[in-house]
């Protein structure tokens, strides 16, 4: 007895725009449909080659059929087949990639008109046959036994599931094609023409052969008609895409088969096919997004490449071939050295997967580096999407990655507030440098704005501004780049002034000996040390760290769960020795030098960016100050 069944909402939402949508490119539903029984032939192969099942590879097929009378279009491929628990979990639900991916893409948008553009712009599997057909049905008997299976669906009013006769392993589907309007001929899915037409356009590369009957005449000697035979004439050229020459294949090419395999709505930013013949040798075609992957940034995120060998898929996700720091590169390998029942756990030794991940990471690596230096745009756009990405994998493993990644990672800099990669700035940093300058901050402005900045770049120096919490961690990695060690302006000594200032600054140490005394002993418990400086230009106070620990790394240690507690960052303060605070300073009583001690650390905790452990008595100071200020004003 069939089995009445309603749709879930969303999926009732996606079948309504299906039927009712006014895409103009409805014929992508061939190209799905025929997608998904090479699927099912892939899945077969697969269960027969684990000794699962038994059957004639070479017999393997999609087939085309149709009937005017009945206006009926048929696919029929001999795969994997479903029995009715999987029809009603596979059908009778958005579960799978395409729709989800899909309805991923809907959630971003409500509006009727992305919902258009996303249709063909990727495809939605099964669901796409219900732009050209008002009933579609499903038979099908699985290759695990049971019974054979018949779905039936108009689409809105849900699906019916019953089973059928027995038939043979594998899957038919029979689309009743719309009735013509005005808008558009839907009879022309019966015509064998246009058939071919599709496969030839969509589906050439299928490695399985979709056929359909054509009738052949032939002519004798005066034109006239001789004889009339209907014969099965496979339609497609079965060459994978990576195995047809680059000269022959257009951007296009590659952008229909990349959104249509890996399920993206938008063209890749970059394209990347390679073949190696000789001791090695392999097909890669591989692609890199040019927006963020769904889930990317999560442990959901299911990375690594799709892996061939003579064109015949092995597995999906192959990790191994890509580093960490590439993994969003999506796409595939085949080669014909690999054996076809590999396992996972074999490919991690495989010596041969080695040599190819290898190439495949230098190989990335140089079209990533050329697009950095010849289409900057691009790269800051692909690095937005991925740049942290690469600098998580440059500070994972103690920097193992550093020869492959050093030279792609971008920061940004006080020139000009733009992102400069580490060579440009070794490049372009002036004769007597030493060091690759750099400060850590919330923001680009936050960094641009500290005292500490000011200075160094008036002394015509370029500083790194670093904000993101891993940046910091991957210069501790790195220490240096082209020989160069990299030097916070916020940490330690800065020996950047001239024999003079450094002179002044050692008389105007020793001249102010003992109120850099006084404001060390009132704060002993908050620093370690309080000194003059020359580090600053216009700015009375400051705060550095000490060697070691970092004030930037303190704040994102601290925020992780398994912090250690008191994992601080030694503070010192710092005076402006050539601001007039400092003679100000000479002048204050000696029962407020506490006061004003606490003040100006409390401001240099400002601009670090520390909330302060006492405000209230910060701001009672202040107040005071300004009560005692016109009191009896600081001359
Ligand atoms: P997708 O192909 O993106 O997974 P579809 O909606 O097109 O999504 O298909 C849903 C699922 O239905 C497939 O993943 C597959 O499990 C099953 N399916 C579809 N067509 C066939 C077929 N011809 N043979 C066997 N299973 C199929």
């Amino acid at each position: 007895m069939a089995q009445k069944k309603q749709y879930k909402a969303e999926t009732r939402r996606l079948l309504d725009l299906m039927i009712h949508s006014i895409y103009t490119h409805k014929e992508i539903f061939l190209r799905e449909l025929i997608s998904n029984a090479s699927d099912a032939l892939d899945k077969l192969f697969h269960a027969s080659l684990h000794g699962e099942v038994e059957i004639d590879r070479t017999a393997l097929k999609i087939h085309l059929s149709v009937d005017p009378s009945a206006r009926t279009l048929t696919i029929t491929d001999n795969g994997i087949g479903m029995t009715a628990q999987e029809m009603e979990d596979n059908l009778g639900v958005i579960a799978k990639s395409g729709s989800y991916t899909f309805k991923q893409a809907l959630a971003k948008d409500e509006t009727p008109k992305e919902d258009i553009d996303i249709i063909g712009q990727f495809g939605v599997g099964f669901y796409s046959s219900f732009m050209v057909a008002d009933k579609v049905e499903v038979f099908s008997q699985s290759a695990k036994g049971g019974d054979s299976a018949h779905f039936e669906s108009t689409g809105e009013d849900g699906y019916r599931l019953d089973t059928v006769e027995k038939q043979s392993v594998g899957t038919r589907i029979v689309l009743h094609l719309k009735a013509d309007d005005e808008n558009e001929n839907y009879s022309t899915f019966l015509e064998t023409y246009e058939l071919r037409r599709l496969v030839k356009k969509y589906s050439d590369y299928i490695r399985y052969p979709i056929t359909m009957m054509e009738e052949e005449k032939e002519y004798d000697d005066e034109g006239k008609e001789k004889s009339s035979t209907v014969v099965e004439k496979t339609l497609n050229s079965m060459i994978p895409l990576w195995k047809r020459s680059k000269s022959d294949l257009k951007d296009e090419d590659y952008n229909d088969f990349y959104q249509d395999k890996f399920n993206d709505y938008e063209a890749p930013a970059k394209v990347i096919h390679t073949n190696l013949e000789g001791a090695l040798s392999f097909d890669a075609l591989l692609f890199i997004p040019s927006r963020v992957p769904y889930q990317f940034y999560t442990a959901d995120y299911q990375s690594g490449l799709q892996l061939y060998s003579r064109g015949v898929f092995i597995l999906d996700h192959a990790k191994d071939l890509l580093p960490d720091a590439f993994r969003f590169v999506k796409g595939l390998v085949d080669s014909p050295d690999l054996s076809l029942n590999i396992s996972r756990e074999m490919l991690q030794h495989d010596r041969q997967l080695k040599a190819i991940a290898n190439r495949l990471e230098k190989k990335i690596k140089g079209e990533l580096l050329a697009m950095l230096k010849t289409d900057r745009e691009k790269y800051e756009e692909f690095y937005k999407h991925f740049g942290l990405q690469l600098k998580y994998g440059l500070y994972a493993d103690f920097g193992a990655k550093r020869e492959l990644l050093e030279d792609l990672v971008l920061f940004h800099s006080s020139k000009d507030l733009k992102l400069v990669s580490l060579d440009e700035y070794v490049e372009r940093m002036k004769e007597d440098q030493k060091e690759i300058f750099y400060v850590s901050g919330e923001s680009v402005q936050k960094c641009d704005i500290l005292p500490q900045t000011e200075w160094v770049k008036e002394k015509g120096y370029e500083i790194l501004y670093l904000t993101d919490d891993v940046d910091e961690f991957v210069l501790q990695v790195l220490r240096t780049y082209k020989e160069k060690p990299f030097k916070a302006i916020n940490q330690g000594q800065l020996d950047l002034g001239d024999e003079t200032e450094k002179k002044a600054l050692e008389e105007k140490t020793e001249s102010n000996k003992d109120l850099l005394e006084n404001l060390k002993n009132a704060l002993k418990d908050q620093v370690s040390d309080v000194r003059l400086s020359t580090r600053l230009k216009t700015h009375p106070v400051c705060l550095v760290s000490d060697e070691g620990l970092s004030f930037e790394m303190e704040k994102v240690l601290s925020q992780m769960s398994d912090a250690q507690p008191g994992l601080k960052a030694k503070r010192i303060l710092e005076l402006n020795a050539t601001h007039p605070l400092i003679d100000a300073l000479h002048h204050v009583a000696t029962d407020k030098v506490a006061t004003y001690a606490n003040l100006l650390y409390n401001q240099a905790l400002l601009i670090e960016g520390f909330t302060l452990e006492d405000p209230v008595a910060f701001s009672n100071q202040l107040a005071q100050l300004m009560i005692d200020a016109n009191q009896k004003p600081i001359d």
